[in-house]
């Protein structure tokens, strides 16, 4: 498996400060189990978020010293050691570790829902307190998901097969970390069915009449 696709840094600095929701911390645990890139960049933003908490207790930090924490992160980021890291063969990943408390009997067990032509779902379980959803997608060769916007946040982690569309090709173990300004059109291009596992900001706050009269208001 050859990772091409990695989490923003800012998702890998939220995810490292414990603030994202469940279904974005599950989702990049999952590519981080399988990524050496992004587990050295985790141990980064880990000693330099040790380091700036020593300065806030030593001296409050000034905007030039958070400048430069952040732009280590960038360095670490673009180096090219971690990008072009050798990675072992693997044809058919499984499930990385943090899902398989989910996925009890694997990519094989999964009973799926028809939503559409060629794309089927399977909801997985998140707590009831949790602001987002984890939803696998099965998605057939060939299919063409409709252009689509987003409502929020979006991760997807492609587990199996693979799709291409404008950000370039997504393999099993890429993660792609999208905003609610992102539109993409994506093709599943591999002979198999490409199966990846997608975490959005839960829908239901914007599905209330109340909500969406606020949404353009309060900018959510
Ligand atoms: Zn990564």
């Amino acid at each position: 498996m050859t990772i091409v696709h990695h989490p923003d840094t800012a998702t890998l600095v939220s995810y490292a400060a414990g603030s994202l929701d469940e279904g974005f911390a599950t989702l990049v645990a999952a590519h981080i189990a399988t990524c050496d890139a992004c587990r050295a960049a985790l141990r980064e933003i880990e000693d330099v978020g040790g380091a700036v908490l020593e300065s806030v207790e030593a001296s409050p930090m000034s905007p030039a010293s958070l400048d430069r924490a952040l732009s280590l992160l960038d360095d670490h980021a673009d180096a090219p050691a971690e990008r072009t890291k050798p990675r072992p063969k693997d044809t058919r990943p499984g499930v990385p570790g943090p899902l398989a408390r989910l996925l009890k009997g694997g990519l094989d067990d999964i009973v799926w829902k028809k939503v559409a032509p060629g794309v089927s779902k399977h909801v997985l379980p998140v707590s009831k307190t949790a602001r987002s959803t984890l939803t696998l997608l099965r998605i057939a060769p060939g299919t063409k998901i409709p252009d689509h916007g987003h409502g929020g946040m979006e991760l997807t982690l492609v587990l199996e097969g693979s799709y291409r569309d404008v950000f370039g090709r997504f393999g099993p173990g890429d993660i792609a970390d999208l905003d609610e300004h992102a539109e993409h059109q994506p093709v599943v291009d591999s002979p198999e069915a490409c199966i990846c596992l997608v975490a959005t900001e839960a829908p239901t706050r914007f599905k209330s009449f109340f909500g969406r009269l606020l949404q353009p208001i309060v900018g959510i």
